[in-house]
């Protein structure tokens, strides 16, 4: 009789008592093991364990390991999940519910309309047991970032409003964080900047109050930063990513994935100074973090080699194109190329070709990169307006003044409805008057025929 049987049977007993009981599964070696259970055309409810440990491990796996193939195994291991709790414990408890919000996660970027449904099983089995919130509000946000995804922006608003409210009832402080952090970032997302700054600053000052130190309360200081980048209110933007830095680091240290996440913003913000030397220093900082923690064949390598590309050129000159569209079809396959992230990236690519005389393939790159964010996006969003009325004046410098007129009608619209919105914030009135002025100056003729105010 060692030392180790008896650590053995207490984690036996934590594992039956804890739901999900991860690692008692792997101590005891009795438990079945999840490969074992998903052969099993009838697994034992002895198996309930061992799946809900194989299917999370494939969720927060190895990022270095493709999605796609990793959310494939998670599947496998779902719905055997949820086969076995159906016949074991019925429809109505808490392990189908944890099956059918792992199978809407796995198969929710191939399958949306099967997803859809699966969120709202584990949401409706949640419902019914009024004495477990913490989960109905998990599977809140997680069909609410769902569908953010899906660009349906109402829809997820609705959803993470219920998930921030079942939170607060709950009175669960780190569950109140992660729906302010997501709910802050739709709302940004829908030009809704003072609803999504009232959201965040209160999701600061309940983490100050009750003094988390998280990855979460450092997101909640990102997103604030955002916010006020959003409104071309640099300073202040700087201000909050420094605090996520600090805190960031203190959380995970340096050289993380979330610290890289913090650089990122950190140099966008010296592009906005016109700092190149830090510019340059954040994106090597970014890519060696990268490599080293996601490995050489993640996404967001590609897209940290286009912008180094990208601030080569900008410094330095040269031909960047093709060291430029090798990245950009990196990002394509990786993201999909009519994802928000690949569109942003063809739109990057309009300038280089345009220093290179390519005004043809320029101008059609962005119009139809517009055209497409157009379905994905809010028509208030700030990221939308400002793309609206860069094609304008870029279709005015190619001497296409018609076409111009109609894409800064469309941002001026947009931008005027986006103020008539938030007629209380002081900042947005400032960004307005700002942005006004510089169409005023770019496009005074076709100014003056639109709006004759
Ligand atoms: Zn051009």
């Amino acid at each position: 009789m060692g030392r180790s049987h008896i650590v053995a049977l207490v984690l036996a007993i934590a594992g039956a008592m804890l739901p999900g009981g991860g690692r008692a599964a792997q101590a005891v070696p009795a438990t079945p093991d999840a490969a074992a259970c998903l052969m099993l055309p009838s697994p034992p409810p002895g198996c309930v364990d061992a799946l809900v440990q194989a299917a999370q491990a494939q969720l927060t796996g190895d990022p270095r390991i493709d999605e796609a193939y990793r959310y494939a195994i998670g599947e496998r291991y779902a719905r055997k999940l949820l086969q076995l709790s159906m016949a074991s414990f019925g429809e109505i408890h808490e392990h189908t519910a944890t099956a059918y919000n792992f199978v809407a996660i796995f198969v929710q970027k191939r399958d949306p309309a099967e997803a859809e449904a699966a969120y709202a099983r584990a949401i409706e089995i949640a419902r019914q047991a009024p004495d477990n919130r913490i989960r109905l509000t998990i599977y809140l946000r997680n069909f609410g970032i769902f569908l953010g995804r899906l660009s349906r922006l109402a829809d997820a608003e609705a959803v993470l409003r219920e998930a921030l409210a079942v939170a607060t009832v709950a009175r669960d402080v780190d569950q109140q964080l992660k729906a302010r952090l997501e709910l802050g970032w739709l709302l940004t997302r829908m030009g809704r900047t003072d609803d999504a700054h009232e959201i965040l600053l209160a999701g600061v000052a309940l983490a100050e109050d009750k003094r988390v130190l998280s990855d979460v309360s450092a997101s909640i200081y990102l997103a604030l930063g955002d916010n006020f980048q959003s409104q071309s209110r640099y300073s202040d933007a700087l201000a909050y990513y420094r605090q996520a830095l600090a805190m960031t680091v203190k959380v995970s240290g340096e050289n993380s994935r979330a610290a890289a996440d913090v650089y990122v913003v950190l140099g966008e913000i010296a592009a906005r100074q016109g700092n190149s030397a830090e510019v340059r220093r954040m994106q090597r900082r970014v890519y060696r973090i990268r490599l080293k923690t996601l490995g050489p064949r993640h996404p967001t390598i590609a897209a940290s080699r286009f912008n180094m590309a990208m601030t080569k050129w900008r410094t330095r000159g040269g031909n960047p194109l093709p060291e430029l569209r090798v990245a950009l079809k990196d990002i394509e396959s990786a993201y999909g190329a009519d994802s928000e992230e690949a569109l942003n990236y063809a739109l990057a690519l309009t300038h280089p070709l345009h220093s290179q005389g390519a005004h043809v393939e320029e101008l059609a790159i962005e119009a139809k990169a517009v055209g497409a964010l157009e379905k994905r996006l809010a028509r208030t969003d700030p990221g939308m307006i400002s793309k609206w009325i860069e094609l304008a004046l870029s279709l005015r410098n190619h001497e296409r003044p018609v076409e111009a007129l109609v894409y800064f009608r469309r941002g001026n619209g947009a931008l005027i409805e986006r103020i008539r919105d938030s007629s209380r914030s002081p900042a947005l009135l400032d960004e307005y008057g700002r942005k006004r002025g510089y169409f005023r100056w770019q496009v005074a003729t076709e100014w003056a025929v639109a709006n004759p105010e």
